[in-house]
């Protein structure tokens, strides 16, 4: 059953004379190389690092976990967003929120260690659209360059948003996650 029309059937012909010099490919192939680079004033092309690419407020970046409006960290070690992980990306530890601890959690039982790998993750979103406590959010931030693969494991310390800079996700939020939010 064809779902969509984007399928492509894929031609396996001969191919040219022309074809197997792969000169004129690569002279297209530099005809489009300068058309951007000469468009670059035109807002194509970016010199990155320094200059960076606008990116939509849905952009699907560099993970949060939330705090409530009382600085305390939302998440309470549910595992739903890590079942949701089509990467199993995501891995953590549970436990018991003490008394003296109730500033920090907001729920009884948090996350004493969560980590998201990097390498990993395709950024698909899942993970937000799985947690009930609106607990972890995708940004418009981007995931460091690393010399090693063991950085790109991601803990609390680099997902947690900080307290006294918070990070702005309504842009992002359904009309359900808005509710769930008390
Ligand atoms: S964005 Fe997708 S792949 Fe990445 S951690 Fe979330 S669910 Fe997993
Ligand atoms: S981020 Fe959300 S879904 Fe994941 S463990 Fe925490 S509360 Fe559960």
């Amino acid at each position: 059953m064809k779902l969509t029309n984007r399928s492509k059937v894929v031609s396996n012909k001969e191919m040219t004379f022309m074809e197997k010099l792969y000169l004129p490919a690569i002279v297209k192939g530099m005809g489009i190389t300068l058309r951007h680079a000469l468009e670059g004033s035109k807002g194509k092309v970016f010199a990155y690092p320094e200059v960076q690419k606008p990116r939509a407020k849905v952009w699907r970046g560099l993970h949060v976990l939330k705090r409530d409006e009382e600085g305390r960290e939302r998440c309470t070690a549910c595992g739903l967003c890590a079942v949701a992980c089509p990467a199993e990306a995501i891995t953590m530890t549970s436990a018991e929120r003490t008394k003296d601890e109730k500033h920090l959690y907001r729920e009884e039982k948090y996350a004493s260690v969560y980590e998201i790998n990097m390498l990993r993750c395709i950024f698909c979103g899942m993970c937000e659209e799985a947690c009930p406590k609106s607990a972890i959010y995708l940004t418009d931030r981007l995931v460091d360059v690393e010399s090693n693969r063991g950085s790109f494991v991601y803990g609390k310390d680099k997902l947690v948003e900080d307290v006294n800079n918070r990070i702005d996700i309504t842009d992002r939020q359904s009309e359900l996650q808005k509710k769930a939010v008390k």
